[in-house]
């Protein structure tokens, strides 16, 4: 496999690859992830079974999506593909560690947002964590959410055992989930998708790197409150982000609808707490009916 990854990344850029020194990555929570060192280049490279060469690919058009916006920077895609064994992704090597300010995410993550388009979803489907996510393009947001995001996590954890009343109260929110839009229609902005802390560092200039996307046109807020699900971005990067452009008030109560996609996708991938965890924000939920 080794081998067939330096052609590849020979072919695609043009100079003889031979990896010198290849080092294991931690972090990651789907993929085995390694650096590779070359006498003059360095690249990131990761690793899954064959069957998840379209997962790569979709991953690696997320990229370039995020690229094309010139907002955040984030790694290039060299090339990917598949042996009898193994799928791989190969993406710019980019060294983490440099002072950040927080701040310039925030400016940086709302012009990325600027970019619309008419439709909600996007042209591909492709994975949030290992589990698929369905992008299929809609005109209407509500709806676009309710089948593509809660419905789907939904019907899996159905499957995976979570009956009862996650179920119930699942079935009630997805039915009156209009009533968190009465008066509020978001734009389908470009989104990261899956920005939680663990996505995003500093490049050695201080510039904010973001990575391992769920790329697809949506409701900016779904971003923001990921970015609030596992510890929060700092006061600098919301402030920085309200002055660029100002959330609109719903989105505290919008936010943790928003976080229960991510928070059932956690149930469906890992169990434990989070069928639990998913259930109480359900209720939060509910609670804004009565
Ligand atoms: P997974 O697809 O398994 O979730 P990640 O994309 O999260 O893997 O990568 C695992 C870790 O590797 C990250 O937490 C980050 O620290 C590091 N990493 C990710 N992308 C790069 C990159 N392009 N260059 C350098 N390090 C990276």
């Amino acid at each position: 496999m080794w081998h067939r990854i330096e052609q590849d990344i020979s072919e695609s850029t043009q100079k003889k690859f031979i990896i010198e020194h290849r080092v294991g990555v931690g972090g990651g929570s789907i993929n085995t992830t390694y650096r590779i060192e070359g006498l003059k280049q360095c690249y990131f490279v990761k690793i899954n079974a064959a069957e998840c060469l379209d997962m790569f690919v979709a991953e690696a058009n997320g990229l370039i999506a995020l690229a094309d916006a010139k907002a955040v920077r984030v790694p290039k895609p060299v090339c990917r593909g598949v042996t009898n064994t193994h799928a791989y992704l190969v993406i710019e090597f980019i060294a983490f560690g440099g002072a950040g300010s927080p701040h310039v995410l925030g400016e940086q993550l709302a012009v990325m947002h600027r970019h619309t388009q008419p439709e909600f979803g996007w042209y591909c489907d492709n994975t949030i964590g290992s589990t698929p996510q369905i992008n299929t393009p809609s005109d209407n947001w509500t709806s676009f959410f309710r089948e593509h995001r809660l419905g789907f996590q939904l019907k899996l954890a159905a499957h995976n055992g979570y009956g009862g009343t996650l179920q119930r109260k699942g079935e009630r929110l997805m039915s009156d989930l209009g009533s968190f839009f009465e008066d509020y229609s978001p734009p389908a902005s470009l989104l990261h998708g899956d920005l939680w802390g663990g996505n995003h560092a500093v490049d050695m200039d201080g510039h904010p790197v973001i990575y391992d996307p769920a790329v697809y046109y949506g409701d900016r807020e779904a971003d923001i409150a990921m970015t609030e699900l596992f510890g929060g971005f700092g006061s600098a990067f919301y402030a920085a982000y309200h002055e660029a452009w100002p959330l609109d008030k719903g989105y505290a109560v919008r936010k943790t609808l928003y976080n229960l996609y991510h928070i059932l996708n956690h149930a469906n991938l890992f169990g434990g707490g989070y069928a639990s965890q998913a259930e109480s924000m359900m209720d939060q939920l509910l609670s804004e009916f009565r």
